[in-house]
């Protein structure tokens, strides 16, 4: 099983990132930590909450999403800017200490979805909720590995083993 992640109407090629479950969790891995320590408005910690809750690898559901999905508001082009500045700062090596592996072919997948979100032109939603701050409960930080909670507790917390992730599919 893999996962797609795409930036429907971006100007990239490609337009899709397609990964493996090891890719996925290495790619949610690099961008987890810069999105907690960049995130600061409503939007951006709600965003961060969403990175995490999708990092997840125990609880044994990947998917992949569009930006189109992301719940974009009227501030749009801040909240694109925020999305840049976390595939850049993860692309440095951001928070690899805490991490504990070295993602192999984490700087090829954020080169490739760096490129999909820059070429994308978020579309405004109305009413969704992202105005307003997350639960605090939510960004609480892990002691550990400063990540937020999120919704089901440090996603670093409890692995069973580290792992090398898998190649990409394509
Ligand atoms: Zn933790």
């Amino acid at each position: 099983m893999g996962n797609t992640f795409t930036a429907r109407g971006t100007t990239a090629v490609p337009d899709a990132l397609s990964l493996s479950n090891g890719g996925t969790d290495a790619f949610f891995d690099v961008l987890m930590p810069a999105a907690c320590d960049l995130a600061a408005t409503p939007w951006e910690l709600r965003l961060a909450v969403l990175l995490v809750d999708s990092g997840h690898r125990h609880l044994g559901v990947w998917e992949g999403f569009d930006l189109a999905e992301l719940p974009w508001t009227g501030g749009w082009p801040h909240e694109k800017a925020f999305l840049l500045r976390v595939i850049d700062l993860a692309a440095t090596g951001h928070g690899r200490d805490r991490l504990g592996y070295e993602p192999p072919f984490a700087a090829g997948y954020l080169a490739d979805y760096r490129a999909m979100a820059a070429g994308f032109t978020p579309v405004p939603a109305v009413g969704t909720g992202w105005d307003a701050p997350p639960d605090p409960r939510h960004v609480e930080r892990c002691r550990e590995h400063g990540l937020f909670h999120g919704s089901y507790g440090c996603p670093w917390d409890g692995r069973p083993a580290w792992r090398v992730p898998t190649p990409p599919l394509c």
